[in-house]
This record gives structure tokens, sequence and C-alpha cells, in this order.
């Protein structure tokens, strides 16, 4: 039930009615005003009203004349989008376990470190495993709080706060704050951007794809997961890949089962994406995740790679294809975190941590409400 807002009258010229309903567009817009007394009201004056909406999302447009941060004037960008200055790095109180590298000046993660070049793929314990469940669920939990907060006009920087703090409500260290210096609690990766976008000043644009993945650290253990969202009306080619990309996903998860041989999982999803004329990113890869963020296995998404070890009940991993319009070419922004596609056309990605049980897989960052349907697909099906 909602609360009355006291007398209004109808939008509609000639209708001078009692006005209750409000226009839901012009509420996510923030636009006043806008009622009608009655569907019928509503649906007749709607080839006038829409305007209103036109009007709105252009006016929230951030000209880029307004963005005067300008770090490195001569390095030449593959695609229209830019940095924007960063708000202070956030912290976390000491009474959140946090992994080795929160404290390291440089970020290093010793224990990562010290397992580098090992091809040894851990098998988790019964109490391993329900630490890795606890982790899985909650980061869901902070993601599902992350995309319900995008919208036009939302800066990246406010889903990361918005990261930051649901994953200390649930007593998690977000891992990917000061990992290897990283600067923020997740990765907000628009558009062009294939990976480790860093969150910042920048409002997100109707149209924009964005991908947010969060990594939470709660009592020893790492769960891990992205999803790309939809930020107001996107384009059908970009739907197209958005969809494409989480399609390759659950195709490479239902190919995961003990015997498997991890190399298997890049060929499924190659030829997925290729029958839609889109490449795949080669430059990252799926990982080994359990007491350390990222270790063995490491798991390309591209066909015909050599990757070593074959799944066994109780490992845990992710797989997290990142499949691109154009060339599959990745480069680094001078930030040294920021990957973008060679040519600026966009790139999706998603996310799953999963365990290998006798089964099968079990996905630990599953999504728990609408049947497990991708954050995007709400915008689309009611
Ligand atoms: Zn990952
Ligand atoms: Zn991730």
């Amino acid at each position: 039930m909602a609360a009355s807002v006291g007398t209004r009258l109808c939008e509609t010229p000639a209708c001078n009615k009692e006005a209750k309903l409000q226009c839901p567009t012009c509420i996510k817009l923030g636009v006043e005003g806008s009622f009608f007394c009655s569907q019928e009201c509503f649906k007749g004056s709607w080839n006038e009203h829409k305007k209103i909406h036109k009007k709105a999302k252009a006016d929230s447009q951030p000209n880029d004349v307004s963005n005067s941060y300008h770090p490195w004037p001569g390095y030449s960008f593959t695609g229209k989008l830019r940095p924007y200055p960063q708000s202070a790095m956030r912290t976390v109180g000491d009474h959140i376990a946090r992994p080795d590298y929160a404290d390291h000046p440089d970020g290093v993660s010793h224990s990562e470190r010290s397992m580098r070049g090992s091809t040894n793929i851990k098998v988790l314990n019964d109490e391993e495993i329900e630490g890795m469940r606890v982790a899985g669920k909650l980061a869901r939990e902070v993601l599902d709080a992350a995309a319900a907060a995008i919208a036009v006009g939302v800066t990246t920087d406010e889903i990361d706060r918005i990261v930051h703090e649901a994953s200390v409500d649930r007593e998690c260290y977000p891992s990917p704050l000061n990992y290897y210096n990283f600067p923020k609690s997740c990765c907000t990766s628009i558009n062009e951007v294939i990976c480790h976008g860093i969150p910042d000043m920048r409002p997100l644009e109707n149209g924009d794809i964005c991908n947010v993945d969060v990594t939470v650290y709660h009592r020893g253990y790492h769960g891990d997961l992205n999803e790309t969202l939809f930020v107001g009306e996107v384009e059908e080619s970009s739907k197209k890949l958005v969809k494409v990309t989480w399609e390759c996903l659950q195709k490479a998860m239902q190919l995961v089962k003990p015997g498997i041989r991890y190399r298997e999982v890049g060929d499924v999803i190659q030829k997925h994406a290729q029958a839609h004329g889109y490449s795949v990113v080669r430059s990252y890869c799926g990982h080994g995740i359990h007491q350390l963020f990222h270790t063995a296995p490491s798991v390309p998404h591209y066909a015909k790679n050599k990757a070593v070890g074959v799944a066994k009940i109780g490992h845990t991993f992710t797989i997290e294809p990142m499949i691109s319009e154009g060339t599959w070419r990745d480069q680094t922004w001078p930030d040294n975190w920021t990957s973008v596609t060679q040519d600026g056309k966009r790139s999706a990605q998603f996310e799953e941590t999963l365990l290998v049980t006798d089964t099968g897989v079990e996905i630990l960052t599953r999504r728990r409400d609408r049947d497990g349907q991708p954050y995007f697909m709400d915008s689309l099906s009611p």
C-alpha cells in the first residue's frame, strides 16, 4: 500500500480528475509530478508524455566536457570510455578477518605467491566446503545489493560503496580491496572494459552495460561472482552480446563433473561465442579459489587451450568467460588494471564460483531468487 501524497490532478490536459497513479518511468528518472487518474488516461497521454522521459534522460547525460580529469595526456583510448576521479580508499575494521595481502604495502599475497607455478589442485574437506558455501552465498547477497542500485546517473563509486558496506555488514572483507593494491572493493567494467574496471565518479549512462564483479572473504574463504547489468535502455546488439555471454557460462557449467579436464571448458565456450560471431578474451582465466583468491587450476575460456588438471570431487574454482563483439585482443589502461578491447567494441562477462560434486557441480554463488535467472533478464521479464 502506498502513502497518499495529497490531491493532485491528472496530467491529461482535458481531464481534471483527482490523480493518484504516478508514471513509473518518471519515478525512476526523478521527474516530479506526472500523475494520472487512470491507466486509460496514462495510455491516452503516452505519446506526449514520453517526450518528458526523453528530455529528462538527455538532461542527465553528463557531457564529456564536465570531466576535466585527464590523467594520461599521451594515451590514446580504444573507445569512448574515460577515467574519472576516484574517492579515497575505504577501510575495513579489525574485527573482520582479512586476507594476508590486506595489510601488505604492495598488496602482495604471500600465501598465493608460495603456490605460484604449482598445478596441484586442492581437494577441500567437508569443513572447508561448508566455509566456501557460506562465502559463496554471502558474495551473491552483496551482488544482489549492487544490482539493485544500478541506474542511470548512479556513479560506479556509489556501487562500490554499496558493495563495501554490504560486505562489512556480513562480516566479510571485500577481497579486491588492496589486492596487489587494487584501490576499490569491487570491479565495475563498462562497455569496452573487459574486466578489472576501477569504480570512479563517472555516472552510469543510459545504454551502458556494466559488469559488477564481487568477491568476499568470510572467515577464511573467498566467494567470487560477477554479472553484466543493463543501464536504462540498452541497444539490441548489446542485449544479444550479454545474453550469449551468459549462455556461454551456462553451457560451460553444465559440462563440469568429476573426470572432465579443465581444458575442455574453453572448447564449449568458444564454440557458442563463435556461433554468434563473437570472440573469446584470452588474457584472463577462471581460477581455483578457496582460502586463496587466485590459485590452481587455471581455467582458460578459449578453445584448444593447454590447461592442466582433471576435475575431482571437492575442487572449487570459477568459470568467468569474457566475450567480445569484435577482437578478442585486450590492452590495459595506464592505471595498470582497466582491461579494454583493442578495437573499443563492447565486451561482457559472467562468473560463478563452483564446487565439483559426485553428481556434477554445485554453483556456490547461484542466485537464490527468480529461479536463478540473471539480473539483466529481470528488466526484460516482469
Ligand atoms: Zn574470479
Ligand atoms: Zn570475480
